[in-house]
């Protein structure tokens, strides 16, 4: 059978760029191992369009949120589900410091409507632990990933466009018009395999940095915010009473195993945005491709034009993948250039060492 491109990998990366190639006409077959540890489907679906600490708009935060209000609510027409709820973010300053890092950056051009409203003093809201106030961000928002993904994996298997199994890179051919997979050929393939990049022969070179994630869902009888929290973890409401309260950072050993270590922190951190009582419903670790520059991994491969890897999105899919994902498509259809912040290419020099020991065969 052939098809346009094979996708491999359908977490959040695979799922969006197989949605817009499908769109455009492809015919597209995906391969993935169902994995419910995966980063996608442990992820508490935020999009915060404000970064870190440093209160800097997030990168490319422009392009990157009108892509993703347009895309996620495509798919909320095409299922007749709601995905994603748009809600701000209180996010509550740790000290008088955080406080006046804010003031000094609030002045700078660009915020646009991103900042509805800052306060430096208590709001006053029940329960609530924010004694130098806080910052209120708009433009916020939540996903359910899960679902979202869930929705796209029954369409594929009800159009037979999904093999729900492991790649196996041994059944790889590389023709002179594209790739053979068994009995599939495509003109192309695109790997979207998050973390498991590492152990891919072709793009194992890319310096991604696997990274652990925890995240807990809690119960909170009388908790009903209008709004996601934020200070050092994040407690996002989904409904029922119930929250996603994540999520934690580890680069030591990344496992998907839920840790003692890991519970403690978030509860505790729960602990100091409200005081309200709460119960530990479900606890979830997975895995974060991230980059050393925290910019996506995105490009054809330099030796063999029939592959291409779109991936890296670290810890902010929900936000980048659906402009990415367009951007590539028009990419890998000749119609633009991959833009320079995100172009594999950019670590070349890390696969001319990851090759010279073998003499060019990955
Ligand atoms: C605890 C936690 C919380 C997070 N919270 C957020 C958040 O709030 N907002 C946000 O934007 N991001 C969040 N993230 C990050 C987000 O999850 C990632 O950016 C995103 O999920 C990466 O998607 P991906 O498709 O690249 O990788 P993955 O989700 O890992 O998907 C890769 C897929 O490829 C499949 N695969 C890999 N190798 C093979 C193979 N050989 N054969 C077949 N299939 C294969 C896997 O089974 C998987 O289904 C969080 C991550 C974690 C861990």
């Amino acid at each position: 059978m052939k098809y346009d491109f094979i996708v491999v990998g359908h977490g959040l990366a695979g799922a969006i760029l197989s949605y817009t190639l499908r769109k455009r006409g492809h015919q597209v077959l995906v391969i993935d191992e169902p994995r419910p540890s995966s980063a996608s489907r442990v992820a508490a679906g935020l999009l915060n369009p404000v970064a870190g600490k440093r209160f800097a708009k997030s990168w490319m935060a422009d392009e990157f949120i009108p892509a993703a209000d347009a895309f996620y609510a495509e798919l909320e027409a095409r299922f007749g589900q709601e995905l994603f709820t748009h809600k701000p973010i209180y996010k509550i300053f740790s000290s008088i410091e955080e406080q006046n890092t804010w003031m000094a950056r609030s002045g700078n051009e660009g915020w646009n409507d991103f900042i509805l409203g800052t306060y430096t003093q208590r709001t006053g809201q029940p329960d609530i632990h924010d004694p130098y106030g806080g910052l209120m961000i708009g433009r916020a928002g939540n996903l359910l990933v899960e679902t979202m993904l869930h929705l796209l994996t029954e369409e594929l298997l009800a159009q037979g466009l999904l093999l729900p199994e492991r790649f196996e890179m041994d059944e790889l051919q590389l023709t002179s018009q594209g790739v053979k997979y068994k009995e599939y050929e495509a003109r192309h393939l695109v790997f979207c395999e998050g973390f498991q990049v590492i152990h891919n022969p072709y793009f194992r070179w890319l310096p991604v940095q696997p990274t652990k994630g925890e995240v807990l869902e809690v119960q909170a009888q009388n908790f009903n915010p209008e709004c996601i929290y934020n200070k050092a973890v994040y407690v996002v409401p989904i409904g029922g009473s119930r929250f996603l309260v994540g999520a934690t950072y580890d680069w030591r050993e990344p496992d998907e195993q839920p840790s003692a270590e890991g519970r403690q922190e978030l509860a505790t951190r729960f602990s100091q945005i409200t005081s309200q009582h709460f119960s530990i419903t479900n606890h979830r670790a997975g895995i974060r491709p991230a980059v050393r520059d925290r910019k996506p991994l995105v490009g054809v491969h330099p030796q063999y034009p029939q592959l291409s890897v779109f991936n890296g999105m670290g810890s902010k899919g929900v936000l980048m993948a659906p402009y990415l994902a367009q951007h590539f498509a028009a990419a890998l259809a000749g119609e633009a250039e991959v833009m320079p912040d995100i172009r594999i290419s950019r670590y070349l020099s890390l696969y001319y060492d990851y090759i010279k020991p073998q003499n060019t065969q990955p």
